[in-house]
């Protein structure tokens, strides 16, 4: 590595800072730490004559390494970083530090000791600087073209969007037709218009205005030229990189050729067959060829393969007058390469026999919420009459049952979310068509929380439908009448009683579609606790995953009516077209680096690492290596943290680099208190810190803090090197172990937190002297309080007697 030549830039920031810091003694300081060939004092080096100053140095003095002492590190580093690039310096050789918030305000009624600190931060920057290698931007091809699985209207929607966008877009569907559970629900609340009326695309030219809104079969959406639609497929198997997937697809055989049936319908009049019809709540039969009414997409037949005769009969091979039916068609295997995939697989309904109170699938006149919606669909299968399943006369006395399997301990402890308003609005669709139809909702609470809900219930209760706070505990049948029984105890009149039912209507919990487990496994991402596709982070990146150009939307990541889930649609579409917009990816290369000789193929790291970024490839015979994915590396370090040989490194967190650091923060000395080292990881932990010297808020001068990627690269040992370094204390902080930006970073580091106290012990040291602590940026007053807390907590303790 070339000889380090250090150009220190000291901002006063307007000469505020040095009110409180003696930048004279500062300058002396670094004048005299070696590497260092240029010390410039002044103002604001993050724009004009400053900026300009730096440019000079990099240029005449042949600076090769940059320290700028300067207020707000984060942005004003942009502009620093941009110009040094410009005038010829690596940008990577760059470090920015903050005197400020991170000195002089927090120390301001003790200059001289916010002096000494600050002289301890510039030498840590400075040894840092000076360890700095080169970086080189990666760039990787990504392909312009997207995956979207799962055909209800969220994947519709988001299929829609990257198609107007100019994607190429892949939309595969499970089922035989696309619509999901939307094309079952009939309806939508609170709008109460068609679930399956969509937003014509932007590339039907002829019904593009701003009131085009149609039927997904008459929208055109099947027609757009770049939107593959692929159903009765599904996904086996996901290889690749962000950017470049290949993506192995299972397409089913329909035994129909899509290209030419006409829909004449010629083969359900032939076709023997008879079976339950599972679409229609099984209110009906169907033929084993036979198409969804009305149909979504495909408007093409199907044979259910488990009920078909296929060679034994082939009457509807004879009758297609288009030669349409092929009863040899096989399963097909297709290879998609794609640069990025939407997750859009929705959610179902919960299978309610479990709650063997209720006697769901015992007593047909318990149905669920969805099997109701069949029944009041005009297309469905009683042509929108309610009927009570097991005689077919009118349902005139109908119970609703909330929170089935929902909020419930024993089946599914969380709050489905959208039941009380399909509930709301089926009573209601109910009541309009037949006003005398006598309806309960028994409820724990009744929900309405988005936009106009609470009208919508207001109007239910005005509608003349009646409440009753309270969870059923029991459904018995009265065959004399062939009347359903309700037991529910009233919560609010506190007293007992029975509900006489032709119909019980269950509203069931949603929960995650089938499949959801083996497809998050392919594609490398993360459940939650109730089985939804878990999202990157809740507030800022709903449709994200950990894994670059993995999108979520609709239902997939918990239940959501139909302007929530277009809303999701419309946002994963635009992060994976912001993500492929270029073709290219770049990415930093501040990754980590397997040093083979080391690595003992232990499978530790690329079982840790959260972004699935480490494989182990075949080195010689019977030997593997680590190898690190430069793309999908999002560099958090965890992997350093875990290797038990030290086989790992972080390019510009390496090991030596933080030990010179380290060194250096604890070589200055400065204040009668103790010396604290607070390593804090560079998201929550740091910007606490910040927050607190925004704030004012006031700690001592001796606690100084060192900044890692995540506390998760964090070893036992440079725990104890910090005490062999001149610590008497040492604070990590880092982020909530629930909200880690790296996941599982903050978890790990309190695990060795906790094992070096246990060393500590052993080696005769007081394990009071490591904490960890977890904060979020806002808790800045939490960072001073624990800085205070542990310079008294070691002053108690005395000096530390290292053996
Ligand atoms: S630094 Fe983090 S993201 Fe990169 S390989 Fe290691 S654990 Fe994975
Ligand atoms: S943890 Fe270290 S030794 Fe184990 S496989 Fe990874 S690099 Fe190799």
């Amino acid at each position: 590595m070339e000889e380090a030549k250090v150009g220190v830039f000291l901002s006063n920031c307007g000469k505020q800072l040095s009110e409180i810091l003696d930048f004279k003694a500062l300058t002396e300081h670094v004048k005299k730490v070696s590497g260092v060939a240029l010390v410039v004092q002044g103002n604001e080096f993050w724009r004009g004559e400053g900026l300009k100053t730096i440019v000079d140095a990099i240029k005449s003095k042949k600076i090769n390494r940059l320290v700028v002492a300067e207020t707000l590190p984060k942005l004003s580093e942009i502009a620093i970083v941009k110009a040094a690039e410009e005038a010829g310096l690596n940008p990577y050789l760059v470090e920015v530090i903050d005197l400020k918030d991170h000195c002089a305000w927090p120390h301001r009624d003790t200059p001289s000791e916010a002096t000494e600190k600050a002289k301890a931060m510039l030498s840590a920057a400075i040894e840092r600087a000076k360890l700095l290698e080169p970086l080189e931007k990666l760039e990787f091809p990504a392909v312009k073209s997207v995956l979207v699985i799962g055909g209800g209207i969220a994947g519709m929607q988001a299929a829609e969007d990257l198609a107007d966008l100019g994607f190429e877009v892949h939309l595969i569907e499970k089922a035989p037709f696309l619509g999901g559970l939307a094309a079952r629900a009939g309806r939508f609340f609170p709008t109460d218009d068609c679930a399956i009326c969509i937003q014509s695309p932007a590339s039907d030219v002829k019904a593009i205005t701003h009131t085009s809104r149609k039927c997904v079969y008459r929208s055109g959406f099947s027609e757009i030229p770049n939107l593959n639609i692929l159903t009765n497929s599904k996904v086996v198997k996901v290889e690749g990189v962000p950017g470049n997937y290949k993506v192995t697809i299972e397409k089913k055989p329909r035994y129909v050729d899509e290209s030419k049936c006409v829909r004449c319908d010629l083969c359900t009049t032939v076709c023997p067959v008879e079976v339950p019809d599972e679409y229609n709540a099984k209110l009906k039969t169907r033929k084993a060829i036979y198409i969804n009414t009305p149909p979504v997409h495909p408007p093409v037949y199907v044979i259910d393969e488990s009920a078909c005769k296929f060679q034994e009969c082939a009457k509807c091979v004879e009758i297609c007058p288009t030669k349409a039916v092929k009863l040899n068609q096989k399963t097909e295997k297709l290879t998609l390469n794609v640069g990025g995939i939407i997750v859009a697989t929705g959610f179902k309904e919960y299978d309610p026999s479990v709650i063997k109170e209720y006697h769901y699938g015992e007593y047909p006149n318990v149905i669920t919420n969805l099997e109701l919606a069949r029944m009041i669909d005009g297309f469905g299968p009683t042509n929108g009459a309610i009927i009570k399943p097991s005689d077919r006369k009118p349902a005139k006395r109908i119970v609703f049952i909330q929170c089935v399997g929902s909020r419930d301990r024993r089946w599914n402890p969380w709050c489905s979310s959208i039941c009380c308003m399909i509930s709301l609005k089926n009573a209601m669709l109910i009541k309009s068509a037949y006003p005398d139809t006598d309806i309960t909702i028994c409820y724990i609470d009744i929900r309405t929380t988005g936009r106009e809900h609470e009208y919508y219930y207001e109007k239910a209760r005005e509608m003349g439908i009646k409440f009753v706070k309270g969870r059923p505990t029991e459904i018995s049948h009265d065959p004399d009448g062939n009347i359903l029984i309700v037991d529910v105890e009233d919560a609010i009149l506190r007293r007992f009683f029975e509900l006489e039912a032709d119909l019980v209507v269950l509203a069931t919990a949603m929960v995650p579609s089938e499949d959801t487990k083996e497809l998050a496994e392919m594609l490398g991402i993360e459940l939650d606790q109730d089985g939804f596709f878990k999202e990157y982070n809740a507030k800022l990146r709903p449709t994200e995953t950990k894994i670059r150009g993995v999108y979520l939307c609709g239902g997939a990541t918990f239940p959501k009516d139909a302007p929530t889930s277009s809303l999701h649609a419309h946002s994963a579409a635009v992060k994976a077209a912001k993500f492929l917009s270029t073709g290219k990816i770049i990415k930093d290369q501040r990754t980590a680096f397997v040093n083979e000789e080391y690595c003992g193929d232990c499978e530790f790291c690329p079982v840790i690492c959260p972004f699935n970024a480490i494989t182990l490839v075949p080195k010689g015979e019977d030997h593997f290596v680590a190898q690190v994915s430069d793309l999908k590396c999002e560099g958090c370090g965890i992997c350093v943290g875990t290797c038990p040989v030290n086989a790992i490194e972080l390019r510009h967190s390496r090991p030596k680099q933080m030990e010179a650091q380290m060194n250096a923060l604890l070589s200055v000395n400065g204040t009668s208190k103790p010396l604290i080292l607070a390593i804090t990881c560079s998201e929550c932990g740091h910007t606490a810190v910040d927050s607190s010297g925004m704030a004012m808020m006031q700690y001592p001068a001796n606690v100084r803090v060192m900044k890692v990627p995540c506390t998760g690269i964090l070893q036992v040992h440079q725990f104890l090197q910090a005490f062999k370094a001149g610590a008497q204390g040492v604070m990590v902080v880092g982020c909530k172990t629930d909200g880690c930006h790296y996941e599982v970073g903050s978890q790990k580091a309190q695990k060795k937190v906790d094992l070096a106290k246990v060393l500590l012990k052993e080696y005769g040291i007081e394990p009071e002297r490591l904490e960890m602590l977890h904060m979020v940026f806002i808790e800045g007053d939490k960072f001073a309080e624990a800085a205070q807390m542990m310079t008294e907590r070691i002053e108690k303790l005395g000096p530390l007697q290292l053996m």
